[in-house]
């Protein structure tokens, strides 16, 4: 699951709807907490170097899984450049440090210690005498770039405007800088940015995906008060600057400031690959049920000289790739579903969903023959017996189908809608932005209790590692429940399709 610094209340869980029903009948093994731990413990195993894209963490993850979804029978996907495998192609650069030199009113003017940081996008940026222009929130009230940033460095606020209608984030607002040809965009930090946290985030490798739009070519942060310092040696005031910044129609204000930035970074361009298989139907009718769930981790995520460098990600998610597999095989030995059921483990998840982003623009099936998509993320939470949650409800059809399934297998259901707070932290939101019906189903995200108890604690460091401490049986019971919605929206009778 990727990270979101959002502030989500554990609120006490309002307990299912209390229907019970008999199990249904199916023909299916059930899927034991023994069939997923053995995935688990070989997925998060040292020797998997915590399954960062591109490394050979990644060779040995991507041979395991297709090694399981061979023996379980599923089949290449015809068309897929390598049989198996999507090749995703990301840049990954890491910072190597970098240098402003202003000059206010064509005197040097030093900033304090620490007032900035630099990230260059290429791996030398040096750049002389650059214009500065201070853009307030850099949008107007129609949301578009208000001032001529063009071959200078746009310095902007981080909050959100205080005006418009879409608010862009402030990652998108200076992206628009970029795309309106800034050479550089500074963003002043705020409290609740803590400097630190900045300065770890940017010293951190940062991975795109190639054909994304690039940034500018230097983009950092100026602390507050190393803000405030060159704006009053500049002339202005910082607070009536900002207070300016509030009105919709604010043009900016030219700083008699210029800049020399010079950034260094170590830019790699490589392929990470999503692993794409199909169980083929018995009777296909175009329509397609498509499993999926994110195979990477952070790898190698502490310094040398730590107890522990390796974030193995047995939770996160290992436990989804080992529903996965699971899944697979059931389908695959029992009665043939009528539909083609594919399955996607998807890279770089943990990197801001870019695997998914890039199979929802290359995908191997039409996107709107996609019956549903099921996405299967940090699934080891919760014990048997937890409701049944859906994030991304709100289709009637598709919501009564998983209601008619999981009631079908005795679950009870969870609706208080708490679950659809880590929408945007999994990879179906890269395909529900393109309409596909995408629901992530089962009791991981019902207890809101037990799953802020493992964010808080294990969640993306070395303690996320296989043991038996980790509770399975809620996730073997959302196992044979994805089994059973796989049948249920492959079944062409039981699930026409809207
Ligand atoms: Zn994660």
């Amino acid at each position: 699951m990727m990270t979101f610094r959002v502030a989500v209340a554990a609120i006490a869980l309002v307990a299912g709807s209390g229907v019970s029903a008999a199990p249904a009948k199916t023909a299916d093994t059930p899927i034991t907490e023994a069939d997923l731990a053995a995935h688990i413990r070989a997925l998060s195993d040292d020797a998997f170097e915590g399954r960062a894209p591109g490394t050979a963490g990644e060779d040995r993850t991507i041979a395991y899984i297709v090694g399981e979804w061979a023996r379980a029978g599923l089949a290449a996907v015809p068309g897929s450049e390598t049989p198996w495998l999507q090749p995703v192609p990301l840049v990954e650069s890491r910072a190597l440090g970098g240098a402003a030199q202003f000059r206010v009113k064509g005197r040097p003017f030093a900033l304090e210690e620490d007032g900035v940081i630099l990230s260059g996008r290429d791996s030398d940026v040096a750049m002389a005498d650059v214009p500065t222009v201070f853009v307030g929130y850099g949008i107007d009230g129609a949301g578009k770039v208000n001032a001529d940033v063009a071959g200078k460095l746009a310095i902007m606020l981080f909050d959100n405007a205080p005006f418009g209608e879409k608010l862009p984030r402030y990652r998108e607002r200076r992206q628009m800088l970029a795309d309106a040809g800034a050479a550089g965009v500074l963003v002043i930090a705020t409290d609740a940015l803590p400097w630190d946290q900045l300065r770890g985030a940017v010293d951190g490798p940062s991975i795109r995906l190639a054909a994304a739009k690039a940034g500018a070519p230097v983009s950092g942060f100026l602390s507050p008060k190393a803000a405030d310092a060159l704006f009053e040696k500049a002339g202005f005031k910082g607070d009536v600057l900002r207070e300016a910044a509030k009105a919709p129609a604010y043009r900016g204000a030219v700083l008699p400031v210029t800049a020399n930035l010079a950034t260094k970074a170590e830019v790699r361009a490589f392929d990470s690959h999503n692993v794409i298989a199909k169980l083929p139907g018995a009777k296909p009718d175009g329509k397609a049920v498509l499993f999926l769930g994110h195979w990477d981790h952070l790898g190698i995520c502490r310094p040398e000289g730590a107890a522990d460098r390796i974030c193995n990600g047995a939770v996160d998610n290992a436990s989804g790739i080992a529903v996965l597999i699971e899944v697979a095989k059931r389908l695959a030995a029992g009665p043939r579903p009528d539909r083609d059921i594919y399955f996607l483990a998807t890279t770089a998840e943990e990197r801001g969903l870019l695997g998914a982003y890039h199979f929802a623009d290359h995908p191997v099936v039409p996107l709107q023959d996609i019956a549903v998509a099921l996405n299967v993320d940090t699934v080891a939470i919760s014990p048997r017996g937890t409701p049944v949650a859906t994030i991304g409800r709100g289709r009637l059809a598709h919501d009564a189908l998983v209601r008619d399934v999981a009631v079908g297998l005795g679950r009870t259901l969870d609706t208080d809608g708490e679950a659809d707070a880590f929408v945007q932290r999994q990879d179906g939101w890269a395909l529900g932005a393109k309409d596909v019906p995408s629901l992530m189903v089962g009791g991981s995200f019902s207890d809101m209790g037990l799953l802020m108890k493992f964010l808080e604690s294990d969640y993306h460091g070395p303690a996320d590692q296989f043991s038996d401490r980790i509770p399975l049986g809620g996730a073997a019971e959302d196992a044979d429940l994805h089994v059973a919605l796989g049948r249920a929206f492959a079944d062409s009778k039981r699930w026409p399709g809207e």
